[in-house]
C-alpha cells in the first residue's frame, strides 16, 4: 500500500463513492490548493485533501496507516456556490450587507435545500449579484461555508476522533448518514458527541478567520462591526447544516450519527463563548447572542424565500427545544465530557487553548440536573 501515491490511496479508500476529481477548471484547482494550504497551517499531521467527483453533498474524513484523508464531494462545492450566488443576488436576503436593493434576481426553485448538484437549475446567464459588494459578499460566504466543512473534517482528525473510532475498527467518518445504518445507543451517542466536538472546532476556527478578516479591514464595507461578523457567521453555518442535514423523520434520536440541526446550533454557540469573551468581554457576548440568533433565522428564511414549495425545512428546534430534544442535547453534552478523557491522549491539535471550554463545567452541572430530573420523572 505504501508504494502507492497519495492520489492512488485516495481513490482506493473512497472508491465506493467515486474517483478524485480531475478537471481543467482553474477555480476548482485553485480551491484544492488553497484548502491544502489552510489545512497545513493547522497541523503537521500527514493529511491529504482532495475532491471526489460525485454530485451529492457530502464530506468524509478517513485514516489509513498513519496518514489522514479529507474528501469533499464536488456536489458540495457546486451546491454551495449556486445557493450562495442566489442568496446574494436576491434583494430581500441579507439586506444589511451591501446595497441589496440593487439586486434583482428573485427566481425561485422548487426546493432550495438542494442536496445533489444534479438538481441545480442554472439560469442563463448564471445567476450572479449585480453589485461589486454583493459579489464580494458571495465569495466571502462561499469561503466560510467551505471552511466550515473542511474545518469540521479537520476537527475529526486533530481532536483524535478517527483514532478513537479505530479502536472499534471504524476508519472513516461520513457526514451524510446512510439510510440503512443501524447504530446501538452507545455508538450513536459516541458518534453524535464526536460531531458536536468537530462542530466546536470548526465553529471556533471559522470565527477566528472572520476576526482576522475584520482586523485587516479588507472587508470593512461588508463587515463594519462585530454584529455583522456574527450574523454572517451564523447565517453561513445554518445554511451548511440545512443542506447537509439528514432525514431523521421517524428515526429515534439514539439511532442516528449526527445530532439534529437545532442541537448543533445550541452547542456551536456554547463552544465560541470563551473565544468571544476573551476578545470583548460580556458586552461582546451579548452582541453575539442576539446576532447569532438573527443569522440563523435569516438563513432558514432565505431557504424558504428561494423555494416554491411551502415548508422546506424541519422545525428549527432552536428557540424552544422540546423536552425530548433538550434532554437529548444534555445527554450529549455530558457524554462529551466523558469521552473527552479518552480523546485527549489521541488528539494532535497544536493550537488548542487549554481553557477553551471554560464555560463547560457550569453548563455540565445544569445538564446533569436536567438528566437526573428526567430520569426521576420517568
Ligand atoms: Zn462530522
Amino acid at each position: 500500500m505504501s508504494n502507492l501515491t497519495k492520489e492512488e490511496q485516495f481513490n482506493n479508500l473512497f472508491n465506493k463513492y467515486g474517483n478524485r476529481l480531475i478537471t481543467n477548471d482553474n477555480s476548482i484547482n485553485q480551491f484544492r490548493i488553497t484548502a491544502r494550504e489552510t489545512i497545513s497551517k493547522y497541523t503537521n499531521l500527514d493529511i491529504y485533501f482532495d475532491i471526489i467527483d460525485e454530485p451529492r453533498v457530502n464530506a468524509v474524513a478517513s485514516k489509513l496507516n498513519d496518514s489522514y484523508f479529507i474528501a469533499i464531494f464536488s456536489g458540495t462545492i457546486q451546491v454551495f456556490d449556486y445557493l450562495i450566488r442566489k442568496i446574494c443576488a436576491h434583494p430581500n436576503i441579507l439586506t444589511e450587507f451591501g446595497n441589496s436593493s440593487k439586486e434583482c434576481k428573485t427566481t425561485k426553485v422548487y426546493n432550495a435545500v438542494i442536496k445533489n448538484s444534479i438538481h441545480i437549475i442554472e439560469e442563463n446567464p448564471p445567476v450572479k449579484p449585480v453589485t461589486k459588494e454583493r459579489n464580494r459578499l458571495s465569495q466571502l460566504i462561499f469561503t466560510q461555508a467551505v471552511l466550515n466543512i473542511i474545518f469540521h473534517e479537520l476537527g475529526h482528525i486533530v481532536n483524535g476522533h478517527l483514532n478513537f473510532l479505530q479502536l472499534s475498527k471504524i476508519n472513516y467518518i461520513e457526514e451524510v448518514q446512510i439510510e440503512s445504518t443501524k447504530l446501538s445507543s452507545l455508538e450513536s451517542l459516541d458518534r453524535q458527541t464526536l460531531e458536536i466536538d468537530a462542530d466546536a472546532f470548526s465553529a471556533i476556527e471559522t470565527l477566528r478567520e472572520l476576526f482576522t478578516i475584520f482586523n485587516s479591514q479588507e472587508y470593512q464595507d461588508i463587515l463594519p462591526c462585530h454584529k455583522s461578523i456574527f450574523k454572517l457567521w451564523s447565517f453561513t453555518r445554518q445554511i451548511c447544516w440545512r443542506v447537509m442535514e439528514n432525514n431523521y423523520i421517524d428515526k429515534k434520536l439514539l439511532e442516528i450519527t449526527h445530532p439534529p440541526t437545532g442541537i448543533r446550533f445550541q452547542y456551536t454557540k456554547i463552544a465560541c463563548l470563551d473565544l468571544i469573551k476573551k476578545r470583548g468581554g460580556q458586552k461582546l457576548v451579548d452582541i453575539f447572542e442576539i446576532s447569532y440568533e438573527s443569522g440563523v433565522y435569516e438563513a432558514d428564511e432565505a431557504l424558504q424565500t428561494l423555494s416554491e414549495k411551502e415548508q422546506v425545512l424541519p422545525p428549527v428546534l432552536s428557540e424552544k427545544l422540546s423536552t425530548y430534544h433538550f434532554t437529548h442535547g444534555a445527554i450529549i453534552f455530558c457524554h462529551w465530557d466523558t469521552i473527552r478523557v479518552s480523546l485527549l491522549p489521541l488528539d494532535n491539535y497544536c493550537l488548542r487553548e487549554p481553557n477553551i471550554y471554560d464555560s463547560a463545567n457550569e453548563i455540565l452541572e445544569v445538564y446533569q440536573k436536567i438528566i437526573s430530573n428526567a430520569q426521576i420523572s420517568k
